[in-house]
């Protein structure tokens, strides 16, 4: 079969589109014939530049397909060769005391589909069966692959997390990324009020678009300023972060008394200082989270099967174009998810 796959650490010029061995399933697993995936940051993009969290090599990335059964191994009974089905990537031990409490995300042996094995840049992969959530029939491959990573860490820093409320005031940071995208819609849909924050002016008309109340271009203006001039001079009740040194401040800054700041993501720098007495006299919660549960990603399939959460895809690129997806996606010029389709 045909894969994206490197061999050294390195730029975009480090990925190959070249002939690999099949996978073949073994017991407890299956071979899927992958339809779409998505292209994520961290995941695909600091893995192959700098080799994060002990990725082996040779390596396929690709953390989240969609596709069709077409091989099961010996054992498995959840699936069927021809059911649609997408990967949730996160394989979690389900022994330790977290994932016994349905805490999944602080799995303490947690392993990453398309990290720790190979994932989904390629025309079949193979998955343990229980990693499989079947694709609502309303949903295409390319939506569905769009959903895993971004709905339900979203939804995990919002609503178990964040506790997002109708009563709540959100400001989601960087609204054009694939979080932000689903942070607006998640936020939208529980009720609150929500100022999408972006650095053009192309992406927060698309937030608008998307269902922000108001929108910010923190390129242009002062973001903590027009926040508070939004909210008359209170903030915001819940900040969905994700950024990192380069906007912790001004994050920090748009917090109304006892708000909340939910984060899992530092592609803008992860070392920041903190004023305590600031923090503590506004009473305000800094909340940190990684990955999301079994019962997030149940959640964000079943609502984006009904057509309540809508995958936003801002770009299709074929497999063997890999490379210039990733360079696009490192542009930071994309709206919503960029998707590989074999
Ligand atoms: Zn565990």
């Amino acid at each position: 079969m045909k894969a994206v796959i490197f061999d050294q650490f390195g730029g975009p010029e480090v990925l190959q589109y070249r002939d690999v061995p099949d996978p073949v399933a073994g017991s407890g697993e299956v071979v899927i014939q992958v339809r779409a995936c998505s292209v994520n940051r961290t995941l695909d993009l600091e893995v192959r530049e700098k080799g994060y969290f002990g990725v082996k090599l040779p390596h396929i990335s690709g953390e989240d397909p969609a596709g069709i059964v077409v091989q099961v191994g010996p054992g498995v009974s959840e699936v069927k060769p021809g059911d649609r089905v997408v990967i949730n990537p996160m394989l979690w031990c389900d022994e330790c005391r977290p994932c016994r409490r349905g805490q999944e995300n602080g799995c303490l042996g947690i392993r990453v589909f398309g990290v720790h094995t190979h994932g989904g840049y390629a025309e079949y992969t193979k998955v343990p069966a229980r990693q499989l959530i079947p694709v609502p029939s309303a949903l295409s491959f390319p939506e569905a692959a769009a959903l895993p990573l971004s709905y339900a860490v979203a939804w995990n820093l919002l609503v178990p997390l964040g506790q997002v409320s109708p009563q709540d005031v959100v400001l989601i940071q960087a609204a054009g990324s694939g979080l932000g995208v689903a942070g607006v819609q998640i936020a939208k849909l529980k009720g609150a009020r929500v100022i999408a924050a972006a650095g053009s002016d192309e992406k927060i008309e698309r937030a608008r678009a998307l269902g922000a109340d108001f929108v910010v271009n923190y390129a242009k203006a002062d973001l903590p300023q027009e926040v508070k001039r939004l909210t008359d001079g209170w903030g915001a009740d819940l900040v969905f972060e994700n950024i990192g040194a380069s906007m912790w401040e001004r994050s920090v800054a748009c917090l109304a008394r006892g708000g909340r700041l939910v984060t899992c993501g530092t592609h803008g720098g992860s070392q920041v200082s903190i004023d305590i007495r600031a923090l503590y006299r506004n009473c305000v919660a800094l909340l940190f989270s990684l990955g999301a549960t079994r019962q997030d990603y149940a959640e964000v399939f079943r609502l984006a099967g009904a057509g309540q959460l809508k995958a936003v895809i801002d770009r299709t690129f074929p497999l063997r174009e890999a490379r210039a997806a990733q360079e696009y996606l490192a542009g930071r010029k994309n709206f919503g998810k960029v998707i590989l389709t074999p």
